[in-house]
């Protein structure tokens, strides 16, 4: 039997120094492309230009050169992106599957005060679909109508979003396999759901646990997490990182969360 040749990504974005949860990210997505023989590609996620700094772009090319964990081809940059997002928006907006959203932040959590509060906020309750533009110059952003906790699809301040550039680039770069935390496991319905309205296929999705400090609080939200950069300034040898994250040995003081 022929097994499939794995593509797999790795798609930091930019706004800090990798950290060990990224590294431990990496690592599985490398390995299971180089397991097949297959290709890992790096993504970089930067179209909040808000928050993202070239500086840090820098590091995570030296944090993965420094692990030893090579990528295949070239980077693929978001933020040059813009046009294929616009092309998709129009696509989503002209089949119908999308409204625009006037709301500003104090009014959706007034809104849905009652509601159940997920990883992105309180979930939203719909109030402007089907609403005519207040016409008072406002900002919007585009939603898709899903029937409820409709996901934004652009920002306000950038023409597309997490959801969007995603599905839209996976497809692009031909990945059959997305390894990532599982924070993002929630996204997965709503990827799909623009994978199928989008025409685009649906990789195979891997959701790992993520690594946190001894209190149980994950890594991406704790102050002190050891960047990469620390590691190797502290003298530690990449091999060992990489190896002990491989067998799920972690610095002392972190482990992976359950649930
Ligand atoms: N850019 C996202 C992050 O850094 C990852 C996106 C993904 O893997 O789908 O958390």
């Amino acid at each position: 039997m022929t097994q499939d040749l794995v593509i797999s990504r790795f798609a930091p974005s930019p706004t800090g120094r990798l950290h060990l949860g990224h590294a431990y990210s990496a690592i599985l997505a490398h390995d299971l492309a180089r397991a097949s023989g297959g290709r890992f590609l790096l993504r970089i996620e930067d179209i909040d230009t808000g928050r993202c700094r070239a500086e840090f772009v820098e590091g995570i090319f030296e944090d993965l050169r420094w692990l030893g964990l090579d990528w295949d081809g070239e980077v693929l940059v978001q933020s040059q992106r813009m046009a294929q997002y616009a092309e998709g928006l129009a696509r989503l907006d002209a089949m119908g599957a999308l409204y625009r959203c006037w709301c500003t932040r104090a009014e959706i959590a007034t809104a849905s005060a009652s509601a159940p509060q997920g990883d992105e906020g309180p979930a939203y309750p719909g109030t402007c679909r089907g609403r005519a533009d207040p016409g008072d110059g406002r900002r919007f952003c585009w939603r898709l109508d899903r029937g409820g906790d409709d996901p934004v699809i652009a920002r306000k301040d950038i023409p597309t979003s997490y959801h969007l550039s995603v599905v839209i680039d996976d497809a692009a770069q031909g990945v059959t396999d997305v390894v990532r935390g599982r924070d993002l496991e929630s996204a997965v319905p709503i990827q799909t759901l623009l994978q199928r309205l989008l025409g685009l296929p649906t990789p195979r999705y891997h959701h790992h646990p993520l690594i946190g400090g001894i209190d149980g609080e994950r890594l991406a939200k704790r102050r002190n997490s050891p960047s990469i950069a620390s590691l190797r300034d502290s003298g530690s040898d990449p091999k060992q990182v990489v190896e002990g994250l491989r067998k799920g040995r972690f610095p002392v003081g972190f482990s992976l969360l359950q649930g």
